[in-house]
């Protein structure tokens, strides 16, 4: 992306960077620029592995869509922290199952609203809106959602890569009041930094994290076991895999496309998701 500021879309800082344009730029995007390049070569120095977590956890939002648009008849999907567009998005997935199913993205970086309303201008079933997906009144009584959602019939809630970026110790509290408004019946799909408690794991998540928290970017926390179920109180989680209980999984290891033919690295091992019913 050009960084002349007379090509800078308006309200974007090219001075920061950006949780999406570097995320994207993990996943192989062109939407970033020096300055988010400077964050994705520190994390690359220090864990040169580490697009491995940008990679899993796109494949595993891809694979939770297709899974609850091929095998529940939900037909209405609110996906906050949409991110920047990429080559399969959830209403691309979502909408080859039910051509009628109604996506609403939310998102509060202003590139990724450019470009979201630009591919979804065609669409009538697909809207993109700004809020702070941290507040969940925000969100749930925003004019968008309210327009297309109907919160009396379930629905899917997307939080996928999101909850890791928020700071402090209220991360639980607002999945409950997002949880708590989801008639019984939704679905969550929900996806985490991970920090595993095993010493060499630990210590990958570590520095990732001193990069995250301690740069530019001010957030990104790598949370145990515990403190992730804590925010996916009152669902029941599906199981991630045929081998498993119900519950989380390393994202690369829920439903997985096929056998695993090589290790996962261990960054891939630092982030989990899952996926539960509100009863
Ligand atoms: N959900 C997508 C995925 O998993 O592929 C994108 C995840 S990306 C790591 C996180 C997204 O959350 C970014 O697009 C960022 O702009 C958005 N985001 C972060 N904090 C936000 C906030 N407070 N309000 C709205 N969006 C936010």
């Amino acid at each position: 992306m050009a960084s002349s500021p007379s090509q800078v879309p308006v309200g974007v800082d090219p001075n920061r960077p950006s949780i999406a344009r570097v995320y994207d730029g993990f996943l192989g995007g062109k939407d970033h620029y020096e300055v988010d390049r400077v964050v994705m070569r520190k994390i690359n120095e220090a864990v040169p592995e580490a697009v491995d977590i940008a990679r899993g956890n796109r494949g595993f939002l891809n694979r939770a869509c297709r899974f609850l648009a091929n095998q529940t008849d939900l037909a209405q999907y609110l996906d906050c922290g949409s991110g920047l567009p990429t080559a399969e998005n959830t209403h691309q997935i979502v909408q080859r199952a039910n051509p009628e199913a109604m996506v609403v993205y939310v998102d509060n970086d202003p590139v990724v609203l450019a470009h979201g309303r630009a591919l979804l201008e065609e669409n009538d079933f697909v809207h993109m809106t700004e809020a702070d997906i941290f507040e969940p009144s925000e969100v749930l009584g925003n004019a968008v959602v309210q327009r297309h959602l109907d919160f009396s019939e379930p629905l899917v809630l997307l939080h996928v890569g999101t909850l890791h970026h928020y700071e402090g110790d209220g991360a639980a509290d607002v999945m409950r009041a997002y949880i708590d408004a989801l008639p019984s019946g939704s679905y969550v799909v929900f996806s985490h930094f991970f920090d595993p408690e095993v010493p060499e794991l630990t210590e990958v998540a570590k520095r990732i994290e001193n990069i995250l928290v301690n740069g530019p970017m001010g957030a990104g926390r790598f949370r145990t076991h515990a403190e992730i179920m804590a925010m996916l109180d009152g669902l029941e989680l599906i199981k991630p895999n045929a081998l498993s209980e119900p519950g989380l999984a390393v994202c690369d290891e829920w439903w997985p496309d096929g056998p695993r033919l090589a290790p996962l690295s261990l960054a891939a091992r630092c982030i989990v998701g899952g996926v539960g019913r509100k009863p």
